[in-house]
């Protein structure tokens, strides 16, 4: 029977609960307990898809095909265990589902309320298929205090009653600011967070201090008399150089151990961090560096790209270097001539996801230079779109080539495909339908032509799956002239409809996929496009 941590965050957003619930995670793994990780958000979206990014970062895709939280990214990277569409539930998804079935009449004569119509779905949704595992960390967004949290609070305050202690624990995280003015660490903004806890009825355990300095052991016992914890309970979670130490310095600080001992877990032994230790070292003893520039529309919002910056870190660990990375705004490409210049000083330019036309003939731009500059090139999805239309107007002359995202046009190079097989089933995209929830998403497979780069980059597979989010498709119409001009279309879905990787095989690396590899990227398990991608950019450095 699974144990319930609930985690919780106070005093301000962004303390890094999604890290910190993470790395609880691969703690516990790293004890030999096997973890699922959760995530509660407290909007109504239904799902993060229909988010701007500059809003609310970027939408991580699981292999179940749901839009989610950017949380459930880094439990992946953390834990290697793979989310689901059950591990992401908003105040809109569950009551979507609640007013459905009262719409279906299951309440016939009742009245249906937020207790204990929304909390019972809460719980169950929680609890739903958690027997496999011995913890199910469950993370619960927004900042305590906010009106939008209050269900999800109440719910497992029910809920941690009903389990009793052995089962569920509250972890809450708090920031410990330093007053300069007074040369003080302060405590009260924690006292008054778990105050706010205390008053919903909610006991928090093992408090986690976000602080930027070491707190002494006088700030700590005061904490733990104020908010009735053990002096041990009260952990320091300090700033770390790469949020891969983090599980590192957690267990230095006993919060596996407090976690356990809570629990009546037996903590003998240490767990083992070698694969984290291996990590940080790479990280930090980096043997070199390159510098990748990454052409793109959101550049000034690193969390719209959070895998992606991830992945290519994995890929640096991989080769044991610094990966640099010079966001580049592709519309500088578009009003000065002299701007691909910046491009002459990297050693891989990267064109990741995006939408809309802004910006796109900027992105054509660094396409072609790297193509015709022979500069390692990766193109993710509307990188690879744009990759296409750049060959198709440079190498085929086919002036009009674009995208029908950007309206009707006379070549569609990518357009929009209403129909495409899945399994033995055929899929269907409505065009003129709602915008949410009409992308291809999730995993699908890809089989890979003998003797490309790319089969050779994932070690030989004939046939691969990953994950996709897009609405638009290369046009496989297209796809023997651009063959014949040098664009080899080296990936192709099952039943040879949809063209999932091209590549140049007279080119050193130059790779577009229709699919996100960064999503299933790990640090200990680096994507093999990442790995093969800064290869290339190592061998580039080396020649340069
Ligand atoms: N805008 C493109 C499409 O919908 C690409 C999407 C993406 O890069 N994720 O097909």
């Amino acid at each position: 029977m699974a144990r319930f941590v609930f985690i919780t965050g106070g005093v301000v957003s962004s303390l890094g609960k999604g890290i910190a619930s993470a790395s609880l995670g691969a703690l516990l793994q790293a004890r030999g307990y096997t973890v699922r990780l959760r995530k509660l958000d407290p909007y109504l979206n239904v799902d993060p898809g229909t988010m701007s990014p500059y809003q609310h970062g970027e939408v991580y895709v699981t292999d179940d095909g749901a839009e989610t939280d950017l949380d459930l990214g880094h439990y992946e990277r953390f834990t290697g265990v793979a989310a689901h569409k059950a591990d992401n539930w908003t105040t809109g998804r569950l009551y979507l589902d609640v007013i459905a079935a009262e719409r279906r009449g299951d309440y016939l004569g009742g009245t249906v309320q937020v207790i204990p119509h929304i909390t019972d779905k809460i719980k169950e949704v929680i609890q739903a298929d958690t027997d496999a595992y011995d913890f199910v960390l469950v993370e619960i967004g927004g900042t305590v205090g906010d009106i939008e949290s209050l269900p999800f609070l109440e719910a497992m305050r029910q809920l941690a009653n009903e389990l009793g202690p052995q089962r569920s624990l509250f972890m809450h995280l708090t920031l410990v600011p330093y007053i300069a003015s007074a040369g003080e660490l302060k405590t009260k903004p924690t006292q008054h967070s778990v105050k706010e806890l205390l008053g919903l009825g909610i006991q928090p355990q093992i408090l986690l201090c976000r602080s930027d300095r070491p707190i002494p052991e006088n700030e700590r016992r005061k904490i733990a008399l104020f908010c009735n914890v053990r002096p041990e309970s009260v952990i320091p979670a300090l700033d770390a150089s790469t949020i891969y130490e983090v599980p590192i310095k957690y267990h230095e600080e006993g919060l596996d151990e407090e976690v356990l001992r809570h629990f009546g877990l037996s903590a003998y032994g240490e767990p083992d961090m070698t694969g984290w230790e291996r990590i940080v070292h790479a990280v930090k003893q980096p043997e070199g560096e390159v510098t990748i520039a990454v052409v793109g529309k959101y550049t000034n919002l690193l969390d719209a790209y959070k895998s992606l910056s991830e992945a290519l870190a994995h890929g640096g660990i991989a080769h044991n270097v610094k990966v640099n990375l010079d966001w580049v705004d592709s519309q500088i490409f578009e009003s000065d001539a002299e701007a691909v210049a910046r491009l002459e000083k990297v050693n891989g330019i990267l064109v990741p996801g995006g939408f809309g036309e802004r910006g796109t003939e900027g992105k054509i731009e660094a396409v072609r230079f790297a193509r015709e500059r022979k500069v390692p090139f990766f193109g993710i999805c509307f990188g690879m779109q744009m990759a296409v239309i750049e060959a198709a107007r440079n190498l085929l002359g086919i002036k009009g080539a674009s995208s029908t995202e950007f309206g009707p046009c006379q070549e569609p190079v990518v357009g929009l495909l209403t129909e495409w097989q899945r399994g033995n089933e055929v899929e269907r995209r409505n065009a003129t339908g709602d915008l949410g929830g009409t992308m291809r998403l999730g995993a699908y497979p890809a089989n890979l032509a003998e003797g490309s780069l790319v089969r050779d980059v994932y070690h030989g597979a004939a046939s691969i799956r990953e994950r996709h989010r897009h609405r638009y498709e290369v046009n496989v119409a297209y796809k023997d002239r651009l063959e014949a001009a040098g664009l080899r279309f080296s990936g192709m879905s099952p039943d040879g409809v949809l063209p999932e990787i091209v590549e140049y095989p007279d080119h050193p690396w130059f790779i577009g996929v229709q699919y996100h590899p960064e999503l299933r990227s790990k640090p200990f398990d680096p994507h093999p496009l990442f790995s093969g991608f800064i290869g290339a950019a190592v061998k580039q450095a080396r020649l340069v």
